[in-house]
């Protein structure tokens, strides 16, 4: 609806939950105006990850740099890398009535809660610590050690799942999917009732 801001939507959840998948497919299936925000990172690109698209690939120094100027809603250090969500994604979709969905970690989370208020919080996790170590080896693109500490951190993880509006066991992709469209809806819904 003109003149309403886009609802604010964060998606949590460790490494291996999913998230990824059922945010594309979500997106890819929506008919309303939803953007994901494209995040910076200094981690180095995946094979396959395009700059501008999955992320902003910066150096440490450029992310420094935009720092300084505060030019993100929040940002945190995951597994030694600096990652962050620029207002510049942000701000402007939602003046406009667009939804905008941060898929952030759980530090980030925090923040975004605290200056958003608005925002709703949805954590997504797989069935079973096993499926956590299965998808993250299907995946293919780390090494054992990366692997090792990134379970490590799904239980930490875990522990915030509680500060959620809502939390979603990704067991069928579909499922979840059609579970994170109704949780978008009512977001709009929400907004236009306000
Ligand atoms: P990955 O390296 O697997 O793409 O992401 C690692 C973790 O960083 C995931 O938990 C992901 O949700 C989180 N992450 C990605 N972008 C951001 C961001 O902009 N801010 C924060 N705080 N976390 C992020």
């Amino acid at each position: 609806m003109a003149g309403r801001k886009g609802p604010l939507f964060i998606v949590s959840g460790p490494s291996g939950s999913g998230k990824s998948t059922a945010l594309r497919r979500l997106l890819s299936q929506t008919n309303l105006p939803l953007k994901l925000a494209v995040s910076a990172t200094t981690r180095p690109p995946r094979p396959g990850e395009l700059d501008g698209v999955d992320y902003y690939f910066w150096s440490r120094d450029r992310f420094e740099r935009e720092l300084a100027k505060d030019s993100f809603l929040e940002w945190a250090e995951v597994f030694g890398n600096y990652y962050g969500t620029l207002r510049s994604e942000v701000e402007p979709a939602r003046e406009q009535g667009q939804g905008v969905i941060l898929e952030i970690d759980v530090n980030g989370a925090r923040q975004v809660r605290q200056r958003c208020p608005d925002a709703v919080s949805i954590f997504l996790r797989a069935p079973s610590l096993e499926t956590y170590k299965e998808r993250l080896e299907a995946r293919g693109t780390e090494n054992e050690e990366t692997i090792q500490r990134r379970l490590a951190r799904i239980q930490t993880e875990l522990q915030c799942a509680s500060e959620y509006d809502y939390q979603v066991i990704n067991d069928d992709l579909q499922a979840t999917v059609d579970r994170l469209a109704e949780m978008v809806q009512q977001g709009f819904e929400r907004r236009n009732h306000a």
